[in-house]
């Protein structure tokens, strides 16, 4: 027997067939919601459990175009959910479990309900890594920062910690003396993990101290006081502990991207972000396009997310119309 809707009278199977479904809800996945609504495809969004994404733990945005005065992470993604949901897009706060690529159309599952596609987008970027210390959990947003490139101009004339030896280190200790008065690096071992060009230039920097051998025991500070004061560091070879103050600390200890559901089905690089075809959306799978950081290891911007999520819609439209003729 088919299963009607008590108010639409449509059968259920119906419902959950959509022609877009759009999984991750940061500046990408409504982007592409944005377009795919705008070309009346009724998207349905699965915003997962960071609704809003990476940029909800942002206090305030000030890089990203339109909004001359800045905006704070939380309400640029408001506004965005919004703009989405005004051309008809449906915003769900709901954790896509599973998927299904394996057949046409594509299978997608919140717990026990399954949806089908003709189109997935998949936008569930990138998670930045923390150190897992509860006392940095405390202090995320007041004075511990994963991104240099947003919160960096905040601390002009102070001085910073940058936690990691890798590209992304480096570059942002290079990038956070335009602001600070004194970077400090600090690396669990003694090599930079870091490309050549990019040691050198933080070497030869007069406002960066390289703290080896050192990592970070415990943040000191109250988010209701100031946020970050110091922090207990401690010695990798010796053992010893020593307290240093501080005004704001940087964590570039690496990125993971948000792909563990899709490992069996799509083609991930060796370090899990997903691989889509040269200057294009499309993975392998014909129908599913993956836009924003769950792709990009290399920019992580708002703005160039949500660009990669414009091009998915486009090409997701595309993929529709030519399916449909
Ligand atoms: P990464 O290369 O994986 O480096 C992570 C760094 O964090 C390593 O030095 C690692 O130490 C350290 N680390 C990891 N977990 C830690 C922990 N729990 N405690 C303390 N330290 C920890 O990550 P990334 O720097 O973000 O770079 C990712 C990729 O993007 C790389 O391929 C990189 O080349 C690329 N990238 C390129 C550019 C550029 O070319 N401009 C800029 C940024 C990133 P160990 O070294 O001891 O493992």
């Amino acid at each position: 027997m088919v299963e009607l809707d008590k108010i639409t009278g449509e059968s259920m199977s119906e419902q959950n067939h959509k022609q877009v479904i759009i999984v991750g809800s940061g500046p990408a996945g409504l982007t592409a919601a944005i377009y795919a609504a705008r070309a009346n495809l009724e998207p349905i969004i699965f915003e997962g459990d960071q609704p809003g994404g990476q940029l909800t733990t942002t206090n305030d945005v000030e890089n990203y175009p339109g909004f001359a005065e800045g905006i704070t992470g939380p309400e640029l993604m408001d506004v965005m959910r919004k703009q989405a949901v005004r051309f008809g897009a449906v915003s769900k706060f709901e954790y896509v479990t599973a998927v299904d690529f394996s057949s046409k159309p594509h299978k997608v599952s919140v717990g026990d309900k399954e949806y089908t596609a003709d189109a997935v987008i998949i936008a569930t970027g990138a998670s930045a890594r923390y150190l897992g210390l509860p006392s940095e959990q405390k202090l995320k947003g007041f004075g511990v920062s994963a991104c240099a490139t947003c919160d960096g101009f905040f601390y002009r004339d102070k001085e910073v910690f940058v936690v990691g030896g890798g590209d992304s280190a480096l570059e942002e200790a290079g990038f956070l003396t335009k602001f600070a008065s004194k970077v400090y690096l600090i690396h669990r071992r003694d090599e930079f993990r870091g490309s050549k060009i990019m040691r050198k230039r933080v070497l030869d920097n007069p406002k960066v101290e390289v703290l080896w051998n050192t990592t970070i025991d415990e943040v000191l500070g109250e988010p209701d006081k100031g946020g970050v004061v110091g922090a207990i560091l401690k010695d990798t070879v010796t053992g010893e502990t020593r307290e240093q103050a501080i005004d704001g600390i940087f964590m570039a200890i690496g990125h993971t991207p948000n792909t563990a559901i899709f490992k069996d089905q799509l083609k991930t690089d060796e370090t899990g972000y997903l691989i889509t075809k040269p200057d294009s959306t499309a993975t392998e799978i014909e129908g599913v396009f993956a836009a924003g950081d769950v792709r990009d290891h290399v920019y992580r911007q708002a703005v160039t997310a949500a660009g990669n999520g414009c091009m998915a819609a486009l090409e997701a439209e595309r993929y529709i119309t030519e399916m449909d003729d």
